[in-house]
């Protein structure tokens, strides 16, 4: 999916009450940023959950964004360890740039401006992955990312909204890729998490071709019948407000 662009995959923007931090700026994200008007200067943090290129290709430049280009030394950079390590994702030279780096880490929280999010468990991914759930003064939600289902993603539970990455149609790898990776979430995963967590709202995200195929916002219709929670498909550019939350 990532390499057709048949959707986009710039990661997520959030806005908490003026706060701005940027989750998992994969392939095209500075272009998908300037094209919505979102202010990378505006930034106060970028958030890895993992260093595979879906998720990090862009997060070079948008630091260089975030920080003018270097002018305005600013914002922090919260990643893994191994995306840090010996075979870093961002240039040693933009790291002056920001006010800090922060290392993630299992059972942790953290805080950016009056925002808080912990990194809760490790996900089950071939590189050192986290998910994140966020506090702000009115909303608790939960980002969970790339991984394999295991029990102890009930931990994202109390969340008012779930966002879900959901690669897979089925639990096992393709057919017509049968040496695919399976260390990601399918449909039928999502489903059971939706049931145990039981959010208010589920945003379905980062799909494979499959679920591309099988329609996101059927399946979606689908899980909301059968589960009871609303359960939106994302779309490129989609927006989402919190407020939405309090409505009943
Ligand atoms: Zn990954």
């Amino acid at each position: 999916m990532v390499i057709s662009q048949i959707l986009a995959s710039g990661g997520l923007w959030l806005n908490l009450g003026g706060t701005e931090i940027l989750v998992d700026p994969g392939p095209g994200c500075i272009v998908q940023a300037t094209k919505r008007k979102l202010k990378p200067d505006k930034l106060s943090a970028i958030i890895l959950s993992h260093c595979h290129l879906d998720h990090s290709a862009d997060v070079n430049i948008m630091v260089e964004a975030m920080t003018q280009g270097g002018l305005k030394r600013h914002g922090r950079l919260f990643a893994p360890a191994d995306a840090l390590g010996s075979e870093p994702v961002i240039f040693s030279y933009l790291r002056d740039y920001l006010d800090g780096i922060e290392v993630l880490q299992e059972g942790k929280s953290y805080s950016v401006g009056n925002i808080s999010f912990a990194t809760p468990v490790r996900h089950i991914h071939p590189v050192e992955t986290y998910g994140m759930v966020f506090r702000t003064a009115r909303h608790t939600f939960s980002c969970i990312t790339d991984t394999r289902y295991f029990d102890g993603l009930y931990q994202y539970s109390g969340s008012e909204l779930l966002i879900i990455n959901v690669v897979f149609l089925e639990h096992r790898a393709p057919a017509d890729h049968p040496r695919m990776p399976v260390d990601h979430l399918s449909v039928p995963d999502v489903e059971r998490l939706i049931k145990e967590l039981k959010p208010k709202v589920a945003i379905l995200t980062h799909f494979g071709m499959n679920v591309w195929r099988a329609k996101p916002w059927e399946i979606a219709q689908r899980l909301t019948e059968e589960t009871g929670v609303k359960v939106i498909a994302a779309r490129d550019g989609m927006r989402f407000d919190l407020a939405q939350l309090d409505d009943g």
